[in-house]
């Protein structure tokens, strides 16, 4: 009886205030219920439940600004301007690397009232992902999916703690995580590459058509993750150097922060894969849809 009663019982959407049943909304996570129809307002790539209304309602405001950051910028380009990996049709990604951003081709973005789009300095990191199939049907292949996971520098979650003003600023406000299907019942990982060479081509990685060398681009090579301790430790010296109050010549300490910053600078950018042209890039395009 509890169940059956739940199942029939309305409950009110927060947004539209129609009652809805059990079938078509979903808790969130203070209580409140979203209806199938208002969840159309929100981004494919989020889960609803864990956020309130309030929550709710900043990100379908972000949802209508990326519709039309998505119509001005993103339709409007050449068909040359864009690469498009698309498998069966309804999975893939469409890059534009003129205002450096991409848009996830999805079937559940596709119900969606909003388009969005991702920026590539909001890119963490990418890697591929397989799920082994669990036939033992003869002949059933190895896996049952291959695709892109793309981790996603991200404003909410486990990973913000301990972020800084900075990191926050470049990180995307709602979305931890992009998967991508590549292909189906396959029995090679690398049937997902296809999309990877662009994304190595963006953040400068060393392209690999084999397996174990483009593994090793995803996760970096040693080299690069010491550079990019370097420009993190430089920063930290530069932020004590600042806080501590410079004692004796100002004029000195005035060169030895400037000299400093430069070599920040350049670590910086050496170590962000090109993340800082990217996000000049972007910010301009931003800039110039919500500018004036
Ligand atoms: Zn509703």
């Amino acid at each position: 009886m509890g169940f059956l009663s739940n199942l029939f019982s309305k409950q009110k959407c927060a947004f539209c205030e129609k009652e809805v049943g059990a079938l078509n909304r979903k808790k969130l996570h203070d209580g409140n219920y979203i209806c199938k129809e208002c969840e159309k307002n929100c981004s494919a790539f989020i889960d609803p439940s864990r956020f309130d209304v309030e929550f709710i309602k900043e990100h379908m405001e972000y949802m209508k600004k990326q519709d039309i950051l998505y119509k001005k910028e993103f339709e409007t380009l050449d068909k040359k301007q864009r690469e498009r990996y698309v498998h069966e049709g309804y999975y893939g990604l469409e890059f534009a690397d003129d205002i450096a951003m991409f848009e996830v081709i999805d079937p559940k973005a596709n119900k969606r009232n909003y388009k969005e789009l991702f920026r590539y300095d909001q890119i963490k990191d990418y890697e591929i992902y397989s799920k082994p199939n669990s036939s033992t049907e003869a002949g059933a292949k190895k896996y049952s999916e291959v695709g892109i996971k793309i981790i996603m520098n991200c404003q909410v979650g486990i990973d913000s703690v301990g972020m800084s003003d900075v990191e926050k600023k470049l990180a995307h406000p709602y979305v931890s995580e992009l998967n991508i299907l590549c292909a189906r019942d396959t029995d090679s990982a690398t049937d997902s590459t296809w999309a990877v060479e662009h994304l190595n081509k963006i953040f400068g990685r060393a392209s690999g058509t084999l397996f174990g060398a483009a593994k090793e681009a995803f996760t970096g090579t040693g080299h690069e993750r010491q550079g990019y301790k370097a420009g993190a430790d430089a920063l930290k010296a530069l932020g004590s150097m600042a806080k501590a109050k410079m004692t004796g010549n100002e004029e000195d300490a005035a060169k030895a922060k400037e000299k400093m910053e430069t070599a920040v600078e350049s670590g910086f950018a050496y170590a962000s894969e090109n993340r800082t042209k990217y996000t000049k890039i972007a910010d301009e395009v931003e800039n110039r849809v919500w500018g004036e």
